[in-house]
């Protein structure tokens, strides 16, 4: 037969000596693109992240090698400069590195970090774009980001800023100049209480609509659809945790009519139902 494609051929052959920075998508791996998942076949090892998602390392080859880049024992992160050195030394050995971080690597997450500091030093990188979590775990979540009649233009804000700076009179700020805005905020739960009040004193309503999307895409997600006047009190009882996003805006209402996601069974659930 003419015309079949080989399924083995890749397009996107890994090259030695280079670090690919690439997205991991927010958790379903059904969400990593076809570029992404040719690299993570042809790496020589892959450097995670703690929120690239169980069943996108399931992706991985039992032949690549695996360097987690999240927590370490004892809950202390690892030092960004290890990582980035660690990405060095790799290269430098003639590696075929895939940096795999969660969504997107150049929204938050310290890809363009990572990306500076491999050019600095003469290192060849790619980026590989993945698919963000503020538009997968909104979608899943059965909000549109943009609606002609609720919103036109959305805002993708950080709860955190460089040192742990507190962001949340930044985030009131963006509002007030963006009232018909659609705001996405980043690792924003731990202080949902203060981002609340400071868009309260910023002039937004308490009723305005508020969706809390826990672990997006995954078998494991969960929706608290709110309100910015009980956003927190809400979160707690929910005993919501990261990650997390925080939608604000009109768009929120739309997520009871657009409540589509069905999780599917888990992949080692899945397995043992078919005793494989
Ligand atoms: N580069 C990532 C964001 C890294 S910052 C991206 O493009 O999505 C980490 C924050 O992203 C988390 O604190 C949380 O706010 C958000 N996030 C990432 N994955 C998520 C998921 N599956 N569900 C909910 N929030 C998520």
């Amino acid at each position: 037969m003419h015309g079949q494609p080989d399924r083995s051929s890749c397009r996107f052959p890994a090259r030695r000596s280079c670090v690919y920075l690439v997205g991991a998508g927010p958790g379903d791996p059904g969400l990593l693109t076809v570029k992404a998942l040719c690299l993570i076949n042809r790496a020589d090892v892959v450097v995670y992240d703690r929120l690239v998602s169980d069943d996108v390392m399931r992706m991985v080859p039992a032949g690549v090698s695996r360097i987690f880049a999240g927590k370490e024992t004892g809950n202390h992160p690892v030092p960004q400069h290890e990582i980035n050195d660690t990405l060095v030394r790799l290269a430098r050995a003639g590696r075929k590195v895939v940096r795999l971080k969660g969504g997107d690597p150049f929204v938050f997450g310290r890809g363009a970090e990572e990306a500076l500091y491999l050019a600095e030093r003469g290192i060849d990188f790619e980026i590989v774009p993945g698919i963000t979590s503020a538009t997968a775990c909104t979608s899943y979540a059965g909000i549109p980001l943009t609606h002609r009649d609720y919103a036109q233009s959305v805002i993708f804000i950080t709860g955190h800023g460089r040192k742990g700076k507190l962001l949340e009179k930044e985030i009131a700020r963006q509002y007030g100049g963006n009232r018909n805005a659609t705001l996405v905020v980043f690792m924003g739960v731990g202080r949902l209480r203060q981002i609340m009040a400071a868009l309260i004193e910023g002039g937004m309503s308490r009723d305005t609509p508020v969706a809390l999307i826990e672990r997006g895409t995954t078998a494991d997600q969960r929706r608290v659809l709110t309100a910015v006047g009980r956003a927190s009190i809400d979160a707690v009882e929910a005993e919501l945790a990261a990650p997390a996003l925080i939608v604000i805006g009109k768009v929120v209402e739309l997520a009871g009519r657009l409540d589509w996601f069905v999780p599917a069974p888990r992949y080692d659930e899945e397995c043992a139902q078919s005793g494989s």
